[in-house]
C-alpha cells in the first residue's frame, strides 16, 4: 500500500529512517521508514446546498481549506439552477488554486434534505418538494466529471465538526443544525449513523407543540415550526411592528432585547426537550449546536443544556456535554470534503491513477 501511496504522490518517504527503536523490535522486518503526507498532492471539494446559498470548499489532504466560496442562490425552488451555478463554483474553486481537475479526489455534496441510503433517491416530499425526482449526486457528476458522494447537510456538519471542529477526538455525538430547518447528524461509536432508510436524526419533525401549526412535513406541533431561526424571528413581529429577519433576531439578541431574547431561550427550552430524548435513547458524549441560531450564544445554549439536565434520565444527562460548534456556517461544507478525505488511502490512490 505505502508503494501505491508514493506511486500516487500522496506520501512521501521522509529522509533516512525513523528512530531507532521504533517500529518492529529486534530487527525483524522491514526498517521503519518515515512517511509524511503530502499536503498539496491532491484536493477534495465540498459542497454545501443550503435552503438559499451554496458553499464550496476545496480543502487540501490536511483538510485545511485552499478556497472558500459562498454564493446566494434560489436552491429550493431551483435545482437545475443552482447544480449549474454549483458547477460554475467549482470551476472557479479550482481555477483560482490552480488545481487540475485529475488532482481532485471527489466532490462531497450536502443538501437539506434525507437521503435514500439504498437508493440514493431524495425524501423531498414536503421538505424540498422542487428537487423530487432530480438525482442530484448523478446530475452534478455528469456535469463535473468528477465522482460525487451525496449526504444529508446535518450529517455533514456532524462530520466536519468531528474532524475539524468542536467534536474531534469525540466517537458519540449529536450535532443539531438550527436553520432554515431543524436537522441533526448522528455519529454513534465513532460512525456516521443514518438509520435503515437514510432518514435518522430528522430532530426537527419531532412533536414539540401538539396545538402548534402545521409543518412542512404535514405533521403538527413539530420542533421546526417552535424553534427553526424564522420562526422564532416571526415571533417578534407582533411586538415590534414589522418584518424580523433571522439577522435581525440574532442583532437584537446582542443588544439584549428582553422579547428576542426571551424568544430565543424559549426556542432553546424546546429544542433541549427534543434532544433529551435523543440523549436518553443514544447516551451521547457531546451535543454540538450549529446554525444561525447557533449565533446567540449561551442566550440559546444554556437554555438547552438545562432542558436535557432536567428531562434526561440522571447518568445520560451527567456524561453528556451542550457546546457551539467551532465551525459556524463552514462545519457543513467542510464535513463534504472530509466524507471524501475519509475515504480508505488505497481508494485515494486509485482515484489518482496508481
Ligand atoms: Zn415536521
Amino acid at each position: 500500500m505505502v508503494e501505491e501511496l508514493v506511486g500516487a504522490g500522496l506520501v512521501e518517504e521522509g529522509a533516512g529512517t525513523a528512530p531507532s527503536g521504533a517500529g518492529t523490535e529486534g530487527g525483524v522486518g522491514r526498517p521503519p521508514v518515515l512517511l509524511s503526507l503530502v499536503s498539496g498532492a491532491a484536493f477534495a471539494l465540498g459542497l454545501d446546498f443550503g435552503h438559499q446559498h451554496i458553499r464550496v470548499a476545496l480543502c487540501d489532504l490536511s483538510g485545511e481549506p485552499v478556497v472558500d466560496d459562498y454564493s446566494l442562490a434560489e436552491v429550493d425552488h431551483a435545482p437545475s439552477e443552482s447544480l449549474d451555478l454549483a458547477q460554475t463554483l467549482v470551476h472557479d474553486a479550482l481555477h483560482s488554486a490552480g488545481v487540475a481537475p485529475d488532482r481532485l479526489l471527489g466532490v462531497g455534496m450536502g443538501l437539506a434534505v434525507p437521503i435514500h441510503k439504498a437508493t440514493g433517491n431524495l425524501e423531498a416530499d414536503g421538505i424540498l418538494p422542487g428537487w423530487h425526482g432530480i438525482r442530484p449526486a448523478a446530475e452534478m457528476e455528469a456535469r463535473l466529471g468528477i465522482p460525487v458522494a451525496l449526504d444529508n447537510d446535518a450529517n455533514l456538519g456532524a462530520l466536519g465538526e468531528k474532524a475539524f471542529g468542536a467534536a474531534r477526538g469525540v466517537d458519540d455525538l449529536v450535532y443539531i443544525r438550527l436553520s432554515a430547518g431543524i436537522g441533526a447528524g448522528l455519529v454513534i461509536d465513532g460512525h456516521p449513523y443514518q438509520g435503515f432508510a437514510g432518514v435518522a436524526g430528522e430532530v426537527g419533525h419531532v412533536l414539540s407543540d401538539p396545538q402548534g401549526p402545521i409543518c412542512r412535513c404535514g405533521n403538527r406541533g413539530c420542533l421546526e415550526t417552535v424553534a427553526s431561526p424564522v420562526a422564532v424571528a416571526t415571533l417578534l413581529e407582533r411586538s415590534l411592528g414589522q418584518p424580523v429577519t433571522v439577522a435581525r433576531l440574532l442583532e437584537l439578541v446582542a443588544e439584549g432585547h428582553r422579547g428576542a431574547r426571551r424568544a430565543v431561550a424559549e426556542a432553546g427550552e424546546a429544542v433541549g426537550r427534543a434532544l433529551s430524548m435523543v440523549v436518553n435513547i443514544l447516551n451521547p458524549e457531546l451535543v454540538v449546536v450549529g446554525g444561525d441560531l447557533s449565533q446567540a450564544g449561551d442566550v440559546l445554549l444554556s437554555p438547552i443544556a438545562d432542558a436535557i439536565e432536567r428531562h434526561s434520565v440522571a447518568p445520560a444527562a451527567a456524561a453528556v456535554r451542550v457546546t457551539a460548534g467551532m465551525l459556524g456556517p463552514r462545519a457543513e461544507v467542510l464535513g463534504a470534503a472530509a466524507l471524501i478525505l475519509a475515504r480508505s488511502p488505497r481508494a485515494l490512490a486509485a482515484r489518482l491513477g496508481a
